[in-house]
């Protein structure tokens, strides 16, 4: 089995580590952006071919950088996702990065708050 994989839940695909969680309906995973969310049947999260939520941009840099991924090309992976100030701070925490790199990385404006 592959160590990462997707998980639709919440309203976005996220990745989850598989030595850490295994995904069952109606139950939480901490997901490798730091969210907790929860997978449900009705909403055709656990349903192969129902999955039509976005990425959640944070897990996909998360995975790119586990799988060993060139800066380069977390960059260039990076600048296709709109960034909040929220996804930045989250996506700073993951990759133990200070704000300013993870600009650099995204290419988001700083936001002033
Ligand atoms: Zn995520």
């Amino acid at each position: 089995m592959q160590r990462y994989l997707w998980q639709q839940a919440d309203g976005k695909r996220h990745v989850y580590d598989t030595t850490r969680h295994r995904i069952q309906a109606e139950h939480s995973f901490t997901a490798l952006c730091g969210e907790t969310v929860i997978p449900r049947t009705e909403r055709g999260d656990l349903t192969a071919g129902l999955w039509f939520d976005g990425e959640c941009p944070v897990c996909t840099i998360a995975l790119a950088k586990a799988l060993g991924w060139p800066v380069r090309e977390l960059a260039d992976l990076a600048h296709r996702f709109t960034w909040s100030p929220e996804l930045l701070a989250r996506l700073a925490e993951i990759l133990h990065c200070t704000s300013g790199e993870v600009a650099e990385l995204t290419g988001a404006r700083t936001v002033d708050t």
